[in-house]
């Protein structure tokens, strides 16, 4: 691999996925780790083994690591103040990352990383207002204002996942204090929990036949399922669309962007997932921005915020937390 290379790590709910990008923005040897079930101290060892990794199959000097991580910032003392699905909380990830890898380390939320990806380079290229919903474990956002990713007063904005769409609504996940957000009804776990209800009034198509063989709910399980023709599969998918479409309808009357970005595990749905929500989005909102938006799902799929935290440890710019390795390892 040529010279200028970084690392971009996009840390979700369940994995780790992080790759070498070189100044064309390719990508060389990809890893992925699983992330459930560790406590804080064994996440940090597993990303930091995860990145070592992959810079000793790079084989030339690496420049820099940037990190997505689906947290909520304080800008002003870099700390890493709270994740929802994730054991992360009141950490100083670029210092802890940057005087165990000895490289400089920049640190982004990792739906910020991604609407970046998609807005230089990808589904909003051209575009100065686009917004990004990632559909996984949780739902995290990302926005571009102006041609900047907007992170909000100290960094800790962009939550759109946790909008509330039903006040009565139920108990949103993880360490969320709210109810009825977004997330709790658009995201791969609602997708999955849906799936779970609808199977045991019918159980008698091929995804309730296999789950009874023994095979595990997930959300690729039920996108594989749906796109062969499954009617509990792609009913739950739909459903799905439809909450989803309800918050891009909100997204939409207050922030009026050119395109919005679907992104996560659950967009490989493609269109079972994106037709419901146009549609609703478009009975919902108001003109003109429901009539000139287009929701389109993100060109770099699952890799939009690896490449996007890859393209912030090229930058490395000053609003995000960041930590300039080896001088300050030094003293580790
Ligand atoms: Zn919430």
């Amino acid at each position: 691999m040529a010279e200028g290379c970084v690392i971009g790590v996009d840390l979700g709910g369940t994995k780790l996925l992080a790759g070498a990008v070189d100044q064309d923005g390719t990508v060389h040897h990809r890893t992925n780790r699983p992330a459930l079930g560790l406590d804080q101290l064994e996440l940090v060892e597993m990303v930091a083994h995860a990145v070592e990794g992959v810079r000793r199959s790079v084989g030339v000097e690496v420049e820099a690591v940037g990190f997505g991580i689906p947290c909520t910032f304080d800008a002003r003392t870099g700390l890493a103040v709270q994740a929802v699905n994730l054991p992360l909380r009141d950490i100083r990830f670029a210092d802890v990352m940057a005087e165990r890898l000895e490289l400089p380390v920049v640190v982004d939320n990792d739906a910020n990383c991604a609407v970046l990806a998609e807005a230089r380079a990808g589904a909003g290229a051209g575009c100065s207002e686009v917004v990004m919903l990632t559909l996984g474990t949780g739902i995290g956002s990302g926005m571009v204002l102006r041609g900047e990713v907007y992170r909000g007063f100290a960094g800790g904005g962009a939550e759109i996942g946790h909008m509330v769409v039903d006040m009565d609504g139920r108990p949103c996940q993880g360490n969320c204090p709210n109810t009825g957000c977004l997330e709790s009804v658009a995201s791969g776990t609602a997708l999955v929990r849906e799936v779970s209800l609808a199977v045991a009034r019918r159980p008698d198509t091929n995804i309730g036949r296999a789950m009874e063989a023994g095979r595990e709910l997930t959300g690729p399980m039920v996108t594989e399922m749906a796109r062969a023709g499954d009617p509990v599969a792609r009913a739950a998918i739909e459903t799905i669309g439809r909450a989803l479409g309800v918050g891009l309808a909100n997204v939409v009357n207050i922030f009026c962007p050119q395109v919005v970005v679907i992104g996560g595990g659950v967009s490989a749905a493609g269109d079972l997932l994106l037709a419901p929500a146009r549609e609703v989005m478009a009975r919902r909102a108001l003109a003109p921005g429901r009539d000139e938006v287009r929701i389109e799902a993100a060109a770099f799929g699952a890799e939009a915020g690896m490449l996007g935290a890859a393209m912030l440890a090229r930058e490395r710019p000053s609003d995000v937390p960041s930590a300039a390795g080896p001088a300050a390892a030094g003293t580790a």
